[in-house]
């Protein structure tokens, strides 16, 4: 039997943004560091364990900019009541992951793009009357010079043309590099706005595709413009009885058993396959170009695998014990929704429950 400690990382947390974007400037920097040192005080006089959720909790309360968090967290502490891992989880979904939120964010950032696009517009338009009045003067100072009859009119004309080539040439520069600072400001919001939809499609806890990313996927999969030569399964698999891991280790071990469970189905499927967090302890896979026997030979092997894992606490060396999942497959049938499909995977999923669960059935 192989023991694996939990709170491991499965998959890759840290966003593969711009490097530019680790270089804070000095002032974000001690407000950082001032946050992080209130977020340690207050987590110790609140007895909160730091755990990357609670820190992200205090860490906005402090920060401030999200009243609603506050002021809730603040209703906790004027009554005196204690915070919970269960409160805090709930605070959490609520006032930092909400899917509104995070709709809220793309929303901000597009429609920030939106405002610098029309900032690049308007000086492309005031840069390209300015050139119009230089054209429009250059050609009045041609007529004055082929007029011109004495040096000094030729002088005054000629003058009057380097004045304006001047303009014009510093009229660029300011162009110039208010289109740099525009460039720069769009591509970080560009990125803030790639971050945002990818964690549109992304469930926090596990760092798997999230239920939004699986039924995007299978529409496009079911719907008019797939592909007509697609063959696919649809695994939903169930952890057994994981309402009594959480009762009997805590909600925080039953979150670190979904993220051990998460890892091992991400590890099991291909690049062209989708690993998705269904809801709760349920998990889905699409499985491409395979049939209904290719399938449940994988499922068993993730079935297998996670049967023989012996989990263990890492503080307190406590075995979470034998964990096991079910799983229900299907095949994609010519006329499939989504929706029958994990109709389908579902009903099988409830048969290898209702036959003994640990098992598969298709
Ligand atoms: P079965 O074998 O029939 O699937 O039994 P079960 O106990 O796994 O199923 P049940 O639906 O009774 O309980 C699921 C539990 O999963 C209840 C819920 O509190 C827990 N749960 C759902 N989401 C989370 C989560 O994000 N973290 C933790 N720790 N628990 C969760
Ligand atoms: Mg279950
Ligand atoms: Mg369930």
């Amino acid at each position: 039997m192989s023991t694996v400690t939990p709170n491991l990382n499965f998959c890759d947390s840290i966003s593969d943004r711009n490097a530019n974007s680790l270089l804070y400037d000095y002032k974000e920097y001690f407000l950082i560091s001032s946050i992080s040192r209130k977020v340690l005080e207050i987590s110790h006089k609140q007895k909160t364990p730091l755990i990357p959720l609670v820190y992200d909790i205090w860490y906005n309360y402090f920060k401030g900019e999200n009243q609603e968090l506050v002021q809730h967290i603040n209703g906790f502490i004027e009554s005196r009541k204690p915070l919970s891992l269960v409160d805090l989880d709930h605070i959490h979904a609520e006032f930092l992951n909400s899917p509104d939120l995070r709709e809220k964010q793309i929303a901000d950032a597009t429609s920030s793009l939106d405002g610098e696009m029309n900032d690049v517009l308007t000086v492309i338009d005031s840069h390209l009357t300015k050139c119009g009045d230089y054209s429009e003067s250059l050609r009045e100072t041609t007529g004055t010079l082929n007029e011109a009859t004495g040096l000094d009119e030729i002088r005054k004309a000629v003058d009057c043309l380097v004045s304006h080539s001047e303009s014009i040439q510093s009229d660029t520069e300011q162009l110039r590099s208010a289109l740099n600072r525009s460039r720069a400001e769009i591509e970080s919001l560009q990125l803030a706005l790639d971050e945002a939809r990818k964690n549109e499609l992304i469930d926090p806890l596990t760092n798997i595709a999230n239920r939004r990313a699986l039924e995007r996927r299978l529409q496009e999969m079911t719907g008019s413009k797939r592909s007509a030569d697609h063959d696919f399964c649809v695994i939903i698999t169930d952890i057994d009885h994981f309402k009594s891991i959480n009762d009997s280790h805590g909600h925080l071990i039953g979150d670190e058993v979904l993220r051990y469970f998460a890892g091992l189905i991400h590890k099991h499927v291909r690049k062209e396959d989708l690993a998705a967090r269904y809801g709760g302890e349920e998990f889905a896979i699409i499985l491409i170009g395979c049939n209904v026997e290719e399938a449940q030979k994988r499922a068993e092997i993730i079935r297998a695998e996670l049967e023989k894992v012996k989990l263990v606490i890492k503080d307190t060396k406590e075995e979470v014990g034998k964990i096991t999942a079910s799983f229900g497959i299907t095949r994609f049938r010519e006329g499939d929704d989504h929706l029958s499909l994990l109709g389908r995977a579902d009903e099988n999923l409830y048969k290898a429950k209702q036959g003994g669960r640990n098992r598969v059935a298709a």
